[in-house]
């Protein structure tokens, strides 16, 4: 939204400067090629971002860098905004990523689990700028890089690279293999132009391929060799981060072991750091270091991955492991189910989102958002369960509540 001022209309002609003078500053572009007429625009803008600026709500504590971690996350958000009307005015925001907290250290892997459109993809896109976020602030190697110019995230952007969930789609079948490697190495003189063909050769032999597969075009590959490409590719460009978004999940088993120990042996070797997004819990548990967990555009535990897998302590986390299969036939296994849908998160409920699935709901979780406590050392909850003040509150809240309905009329 932005004042349209009497150049703008010069530039259409004699006509429209004289239609300016008429009405006198009346105008406000509504973005999307859309002028509108107010009477009184400055208010009108400024209303309209405090408005704005109400519905984001982009409140946080600026982070201080621990030189420990490659990247840190602090109350990121991103809002897509529900476009309606003729004028394509903002009705609302679909909140995908609201207020996300972690850090990733140096040559570990996080892993991100959650059912399927809680925004864990969205988390990864928007730590890459391949989506501007709404709110919050990522610090890659200390560097806050939604405040880096565009000129220089294309320097930065070597460092951070994302593999895709789906290997079919994500290369381009009109290139050879080795351009499709090559192609950002050479855009970015990764290497001189006299090392560039044994570079590419190098890359290829450490995701499992072969020289003479340069030539070849992705159609004559399998899934897991199109997957190993898609890691050449990211590798080629000597990253520090990789966003794993899913890497496995369109490929067999069999397959997917071959990549998750790929992925493992880069790590090791070029002390790589990884991001690994993925609905797969056993393989989340095989690969990860720490783990967060994710519902409804929030994270709602974090802690080093034995203790997320020996005692999940949020609810969400309990009902969601307990559906990971025991490879014996002789235990019987105690599944969590979760009643209803996972709600929308143009509209999440009020306090706590879970209340409306959770079989410990209390008052208290219908009104207040819980805090995220460390209930131990680098595990993280949100949930009042575990916050004494929380359940205090709970029962004058209850106390309250059945005064009100013993009362008499
Ligand atoms: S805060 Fe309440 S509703 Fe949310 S997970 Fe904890 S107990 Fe369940």
């Amino acid at each position: 939204m932005k004042l349209i001022n009497q150049d703008t209309f010069k530039a259409f002609g004699r006509k429209m400067e004289k239609y300016w003078t008429r009405v006198g500053q009346g105008f406000v572009n509504a973005g999307n090629n859309c002028i509108r007429f107010v009477s009184n625009p400055k208010k009108f803008v400024s209303d309209y971002k405090q408005k704005k600026r109400e519905m984001i709500n982009d409140i946080y504590v600026p982070l201080t860098h621990n030189p420990e971690n490659l990247l840190e996350v602090n109350a990121l958000k991103m809002y897509f905004p529900i476009k309606q009307g003729f004028f394509k005015r903002t009705v609302g925001y679909v909140k995908a990523v609201d207020g996300v907290t972690f850090n990733i250290k140096h040559g570990t892997t996080m892993g991100l689990v959650g059912e399927s459109g809680c925004g864990k993809t969205t988390v990864g896109r928007t730590i890459l700028r391949l989506y501007e976020k709404t709110g919050g602030e990522v610090l890659f190697d200390g560097q806050n890089i939604n405040k880096i110019s565009k000129k220089s995230l294309r320097v930065k952007r070597p460092q951070l690279q994302i593999v895709f969930q789906d290997p079919y789609s994500s290369l381009s079948p009109r290139l050879p293999v080795g351009e499709i490697i090559g192609e950002a190495v050479r855009e970015h003189k990764i290497v001189s132009p006299d090392k560039y063909d044994d570079y590419i050769t190098e890359i290829m032999e450490a995701c499992g391929l072969r020289e003479y597969h340069k030539d070849r075009y992705p159609h004559e590959f399998s899934g897991g060799q199109r997957q190993r490409i898609c890691i050449a590719r990211a590798l080629a460009l000597n990253p520090k981060f990789i966003v794993c978004d899913e890497p496995v999940s369109a490929l067999d088993v069999s397959i997917q072991a071959q990549i998750i120990n790929l992925l493992e042996d880069l790590q090791k070797k070029f002390g790589l750091t990884y991001l690994f997004i993925s609905h797969d819990l056993s393989v989340v548990e095989h690969i990860s270091d720490t783990v967060a967990v994710m519902y409804l555009g929030g994270i709602v535990e974090y802690a080093p991955t034995v203790k997320v897998f020996k005692n999940p302590k949020h609810p969400y986390t309990q009902a969601l492991f307990s559906a990971i299969p025991v490879p014996d036939p002789e235990v019987k296994m105690k599944r969590i189910i979760l009643e209803g849908s996972i709600p929308s998160p143009a509209n999440p409920p009020k306090g706590c989102k879970f209340h409306t699935r959770c079989r410990e709901c209390m008052e208290i979780c219908k009104v207040n958002v819980p805090r995220n406590l460390e209930i131990e050392p680098g595990h993280f909850v949100a949930c009042h369960l575990y916050d004494e003040g929380a359940i205090a509150e709970n029962k004058k809240l209850v106390e309250k509540n059945s005064a009100t309905e013993t009362a008499p009329e």
